[in-house]
């Protein structure tokens, strides 16, 4: 047997003609009306899609949140309120953004360390939950509030007792500057309760981009043991018990898309006694990449080529400082590429391999390295994909003072 060569998960994206196709446009006409390169571009029909699949899959009673930092373009979030039951805010900005959509304040949330006054006031004026991250937050929420005249809506963010495995970024277990220590929520509870303040429920997040189900299975098994042991602290009914997502998407060969069928199962058949352990609380998914990542792709210029000491170069009008994590440089620990194809030369034949460069003057500004791609020339058009999610926000766009990528929702 010959241990063939991991490749990229397929893309979703329909081909025609050689054109790669989003939201109906071939990617050169695509480019001609946006005007400029580079771009990120979104397609509403795979946003859709998602949503619509992941619920089919999941039991209908899990609400779903989306985590507007993987993708707070305002278009792109307006659309997404308009699938999910909810929506996650990680700033005063994000905020701003959610309540311009017509969510409903009760069904927004803000989570994040060193929540500043001013989003604390927006957030309690607002009628948002407010997911506690230390102790010292929660009497500065109940002060805002007392000012304001205001009850505030608070949930106690969990820094759980376990931790999710196998996840791209561990966010709880151990020391962590997320949530505060389950061992210390009982205590917090009762100052709730005396302070009294609205209080809505339990979040527990404890990682990202997971691509194991098993692990993710068992994730949700100990968040429902752990919201239902502190429930019972609780200084009223728990109306809501967020347990977080991690659900990941493959970026790398030999990365598959994530098995909902283990996850699924597990739910349909835990659910009904959480709930009714809960007194019907609401248990909602919050996830970022998993609804955007795969439904966008940044799009940049062949500006030159060059081949040196017999390699050669592709070098593009964009690069890290649009797409920091197609670089390699948020997080990652080895360099992989992300999926790279020339988006008006889809099915030609493989070339010689190349390396995908942007302008910057670092070796770190490679979009792709020794990459696998078909003959390309100055003016052909490379895109990134899965670059859904935390391209654009997630990037140095000052660093070196080219211009700004636009944004399009198509
Ligand atoms: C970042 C974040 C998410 C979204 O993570 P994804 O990996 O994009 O799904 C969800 N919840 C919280 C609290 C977060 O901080």
């Amino acid at each position: 047997m010959t241990a063939s060569k991991p490749t990229h998960a397929p893309i979703l994206f329909p081909v025609v003609d050689q054109s790669l196709v989003i939201g109906g446009i071939p990617l050169p006409r695509l480019a001609a009306r946006v005007g400029q390169t580079p771009f990120y571009a979104y397609d509403r029909r795979l946003l859709t899609a998602r949503v619509q699949a992941l619920r089919a899959a999941l039991p209908a009673e899990i609400e779903l949140h989306y985590a507007m930092k993987a993708n707070p373009m305002p278009a792109v979030v307006q659309h997404m309120a308009g699938l999910v039951d909810g929506l996650d805010v990680a700033s005063g900005r994000e905020l701003r953004v959610a309540l311009d959509t017509g969510m409903l304040p009760a069904n927004i949330s803000f989570a994040g360390p060193g929540k500043g006054e001013q989003e604390l006031t927006q957030a309690i004026a607002a009628g948002i939950v407010i997911n506690l991250e230390s102790e010292t937050e929660l009497e500065r929420v109940a002060t805002l509030g007392h000012t304001l005249g205001l009850r505030p809506k608070v949930a106690v963010r969990v820094n759980p007792d376990f931790e999710l495995k196998s996840s791209g970024m561990k966010m709880g277990g151990g020391p962590k500057q997320f949530g505060i220590d389950a061992e210390r929520v009982p205590a917090v509870l009762t100052r709730i309760g005396a302070l009294g303040l609205d209080f809505e429920g339990f979040h527990i997040f404890s990682g990202s981009q997971n691509l194991k189900p098993e692990s993710i299975v068992e994730a949700h098994d100990l968040t429902f043991e752990l919201g239902l042991r502190l429930a019972a602290q609780a200084p009223s009914p728990v109306k809501a018990l967020n347990i977080g997502g991690g659900f990941g998407i493959p970026y790398f060969p030999g990365e598959n898309r994530l098995d909902l069928g283990p996850i699924a199962d597990n739910l349909a058949q835990k659910l009904p006694d959480v709930k009714a352990r809960l007194g019907g609380a609401a248990i909602i998914i919050e996830l970022g990449r998993y609804l955007v990542g795969e439904a966008g792709i940044y799009v940049c210029r062949i500006t030159d080529k060059k081949v040196s000491r017999g390699h050669t170069y592709l070098v593009t009008d964009g690069g890290l400082h649009h797409h920091l994590s197609a670089s390699g440089n948020f997080g990652q620990v080895i360099r992989k590429n992300y999926p790279v194809a020339i988006g008006n030369r889809m099915g030609q034949d493989d070339a010689a391999p190349a390396s995908v460069v942007g302008p910057l003057c670092t070796p770190l500004d490679l979009l792709g390295d020794k990459m696998t791609l078909p003959e390309a020339e100055i003016g052909d058009l490379v895109v990134v994909f899965q670059s859904g999610a935390y391209g654009y926000t997630a990037s140095p766009t000052r660093f070196l003072s080219h211009a700004e990528p636009i944004e399009v929702l198509v």
